[in-house]
């Protein structure tokens, strides 16, 4: 399929073909621009100007799995672990809300030290001193502690599934399961939890075709948030001689993801912005609308190393703040000031 027509199937409100997805994620650097200004104006239309901002409390770097991928994986034993105790992380979300984040994301590996219970007295604690949303991000546990964190106030949750291509989730996952995954989303779902999930882009052996795949599925799973992150090897880790994704291709599907889910909270990640300077602006310009930066103790911030060259470890909470309202502002964009809840049609 051409361009233009991939992008009118997009743009016309009909339920979008894997052949237009693939188109579109596919493109070439003289359609991009094209792809990128319609997903700018989708977003314009439907979530509107403001910049949502999440702070990311990354609150324990330990994990039991190994995802090829990732830094943080149970075999890498060059990483510091390290894990707050249940008042820093209090004390953490108090802070940020008394810089101004109404919305909080906990962020960790999957840490089992945190039960479903000590979790939800957390969640509870925080929920009682302040009035933060709050997103969790603890990976695949089973429905009783889900529904243990829903009860205690826990708004939404971000389980991204990576891939859905069931070979290559099986080559970068050596202890994990692809069914699993997805089932875990769906008992998300079932608990009422503004869900988040999303994929990584530019890994060996994945192709636009498996990627529009992944965005279909996305879309019956009707996933709420979706965040794109690049591939970025990591040298302590088997995938660390594997080309890595390129932020073009990443920013090309948080385009396709705007058109595809008009009405979806998108983040411009850390990773993009790790790729490139101006790397969250670009994707504020092309369909994301969220921003998520770090609130995470300065000191254990470069701890929490899923990938490498990540930006802002050297700053605290309230730099971060304060940088990314500057940045936002200079593209001509504005702060929300609500917990930025999902839009439900
Ligand atoms: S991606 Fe998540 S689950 Fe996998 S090793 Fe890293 S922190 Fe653990």
């Amino acid at each position: 399929m051409t361009f233009s027509a991939a992008l009118d199937v997009l743009l016309s409100g009909a339920p979008p073909c894997a052949d237009a997805l693939a188109a579109l994620i596919a493109c070439g650097d003289t359609d991009a621009p094209s792809l990128y200004a319609a997903a700018d104006q989708v977003r314009v239309a439907t979530v509107g100007n403001e910049v949502h901002l999440r702070g990311l409390l990354e609150f324990s770097n330990t994990c039991r799995r190994n995802c090829d991928y990732c830094g943080l994986r149970r075999d890498n034993a060059r990483v510091e672990r390290y894990r707050l105790t249940p008042d820093e992380i209090i004390a953490t979300a108090c802070e940020a809300e008394k810089l101004g984040f109404p919305s909080l994301v906990m962020q960790s590996g999957e840490d089992l030290w945190f039960t479903g219970p000590r979790l939800a007295e957390i969640i509870r604690a925080i929920k009682g001193k302040t009035s933060l949303a709050i997103t969790l991000s603890v990976g695949e546990r089973d429905e009783a502690d889900y529904r243990l964190w829903r009860e205690a106030g826990a708004d939404r949750y971000l389980l991204r599934i990576e891939t859905t291509d069931p070979e290559l989730f099986r080559r970068i996952h050596p202890d994990d399961d692809l069914e699993g995954r997805k089932a875990c989303l769906l008992t998300l779902k079932r608990l009422g939890y503004q869900l988040g999930s999303g994929v990584m882009v530019g890994l060996p052996g994945q192709t636009p075709a498996a990627l529009a795949r992944d965005v279909l599925w996305l879309l019956d799973l009707g996933a709420e948030m979706l965040g794109v992150g690049p591939f970025i090897p990591h040298p302590e880790t088997p995938l660390a001689d594997a080309a890595g994704g390129t932020f073009d291709q990443a920013l090309r599907l948080v385009a396709v993801l705007r058109l595809a889910f008009p009405y979806a909270h998108i983040p411009a990640t850390t990773a993009m912005a790790s790729l490139d300077p101006l790397g969250r602006e670009k994707a504020l310009q092309a369909g994301a609308n969220v921003v998520m930066p770090a609130v995470t103790p300065t000191d254990r911030r470069a701890l929490y190393a899923l990938y490498p060259g990540k930006i802002c470890l050297d700053d605290n909470a309230r730099k971060c703040r304060g940088c990314i309202e500057a940045r936002i502002r200079a593209i001509g964009r504005s702060v929300a000031t609500g917990p930025g809840h999902v839009i439900r049609r």
